[in-house]
């Protein structure tokens, strides 16, 4: 670009241009986070609302910073959800925090692609080492370190981590029984799963009709029961089908319930299966002693995942997946062209992450979650966690002391499932007023919440867990919906 550039116009790598322009965005971002909740938490836009406030090409010319900053206030911000803000209650959280952006502004800055060792031995090696110092954290066996056979890897989401480790299931599987075994091998989960347990069971080619998703209970809590998935798998093995596969789940995504680890585990071991296991948002609570119990059993697990980016203040993306047996992700997904040969990863001297993910590239990731574990700490890790989970009973208890509501299931993390009664006699069941209830308070824009269906019944979801939710901001979260609650009650 030099060269034919203009005077003044911004190059792509000068670094005192580089060092203005940075501070005013670090200006910028900081302005945001102080007057976040001036904005509503959930975009109120429309469909295609940005279309007309945009040209229709790229400028020839070079813009101004000042002039884009200008559009992003008056055209972008309307069209963000604020993840960020402390009234923002729904889904599960995705925290950013200033760790996990130093962290991310230094990959950015140093741009590497660390596929193989060489391309970046420190990416390589501090993943490794940031992931063995999370699992240590997380008491999970030694078996999942990489001093033995195991080891940890950061994928971009929950749903590749799932992934990958059906594809390494599935070539395990095949490799024993042939190629024409793919017709005949079975996935086992609850209905609770999360849906990319299904998208992975597309893309990996399992039969349709052979990703068992078993029936769980309001009795149990939503969990799948040892005794169900027993009986699936006899009943399978009795018509030629092959049990491969189970993925068990610690905090599932509609209402946090958390799956017999060991005896789940033992079932898949005495019949040769793949034994996943999905701690997405609550393996963050697994670092504090008292939570530690709900992943009890994991030592049965060949492969454990957790999203650092959802509640453990590390921002997107960072999912850290572990497995007990490397060997089996290298033989699915490696390849060895001759353009990337280089005598480290010839001698198998190193892990080339390459070959424990989809794409080649992949970004320098741990640096993070390594600022994130050493600019806060364990301890304050834990009291992080902590304080939501008080938070979250802090609203439950205030449901509590209004009979027009009820929690639904036991709350056990963070999150709170509930709904507003209907009135005795109304012909509605519930589900068409707390679907109202959740349109009315979300556009309000003052909360957002969402929602899930649970034995057929429409559920509000409050999940506590962004970075800076206080006390003040659930109790006036309660207020609106206790106010929204009574005007739609008035209206009946
Ligand atoms: C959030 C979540 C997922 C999906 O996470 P991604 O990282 O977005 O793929 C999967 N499983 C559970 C239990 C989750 O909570």
């Amino acid at each position: 670009m030099d060269g034919y550039n203009r005077d003044g116009d911004l190059k792509p790598m000068d670094a005192e241009q580089f060092r203005e322009h940075a501070h005013k965005m670090v200006d910028f971002i900081a302005d945001y986070y102080k007057t976040i909740e001036n904005f509503p938490v959930l975009s109120q836009v429309q469909p295609g609302y940005l279309r007309n406030m945009l040209p229709d090409s790229a400028p020839n010319h070079p813009e101004s910073l000042d002039d884009i900053f200008n559009d992003v206030q008056a055209k972008i911000l309307p069209g963000v959800t604020h993840w960020q803000s402390p009234n923002y209650f729904a889904y599960y959280p995705s925290n950013s925090s200033i760790a996990g952006f130093l962290g991310e502004m230094l990959s950015a800055g140093l741009n590497i692609v660390g596929f193989s060792w060489i391309t970046s031995p420190a990416a390589t090696e501090l993943e490794m080492i940031v992931l063995d110092w999370l699992a240590k954290l997380l008491k999970l066996p030694d078996e999942f370190l990489s001093a033995g056979q195991g080891g940890g890897v950061i994928q971009g989401t929950a749903s590749e981590a799932v992934l990958v480790v059906l594809l390494a299931a599935r070539d395990k599987v095949l490799r024993r029984l042939g190629k024409n075994a793919l017709e005949k091998i079975v996935v086992y989960a609850s209905d609770q799963t999360h849906s990319a347990l299904q998208k992975a069971c597309q893309i990996a080619g399992i039969h349709p009709e052979n990703c068992r998703l078993l029936k769980t209970e309001s009795s149990t809590n939503y969990a799948l029961s040892p005794d169900i998935l027993c009986e699936a798998i006899a009943h399978d093995v009795a018509i030629g089908l092959v049990p491969f596969f189970l993925c068990a789940t610690v905090g599932t995504t509609s209402s946090t319930a958390v799956d017999p680890l060991l005896a789940l585990g033992k079932i898949a071991k005495s019949n040769g299966m793949w034994f996943h296991v999905d701690a997405a948002y609550a393996g963050s609570a697994c670092i504090c002693p008292e939570y530690r119990q709900y992943i009890d059993g994991v030592e049965e697990a060949d492969s454990f995942n957790m999203n650092a980016h959802k509640w453990f203040l590390t921002n997107f993306d960072c999912s850290a997946l572990w497995v007990k047996d490397r060997t089996a992700l290298v033989q699915s997904l490696s390849t060895n062209p001759e353009f990337l040969k280089n005598k480290a990863s010839q001698e198998n001297m190193v892990v080339d992450y390459k070959d424990w993910q989809i794409p080649l590239g992949r970004r320098f990731r741990s640096l993070k979650l390594w600022m994130v574990l050493r600019l806060y700490g364990i301890e304050n890790l834990q009291c992080y966690i902590r304080n939501h989970i008080k938070l979250a009973e802090h609203f439950e208890g205030l449901i509590a002391q209004d009979p027009r509501f009820e929690v639904v299931t036991p709350r056990i993390f963070s999150l709170v499932c509930f709904c507003l009664l209907p009135p005795r006699n109304n012909e509605d069941n519930g589900n068409k007023l707390n679907n109202d209830l959740l349109e009315a308070i979300n556009s309000t824009g003052k909360i957002f919440i969402s929602h899930t269906v649970l034995s057929g019944k429409y559920i509000l979801r409050f999940a506590v867990g962004a970075p800076l939710t206080e006390e003040r901001h659930v109790t006036a979260a309660w207020k609106v919906l206790q106010d929204e609650a009574s005007v739609l009650l008035g209206r009946l």
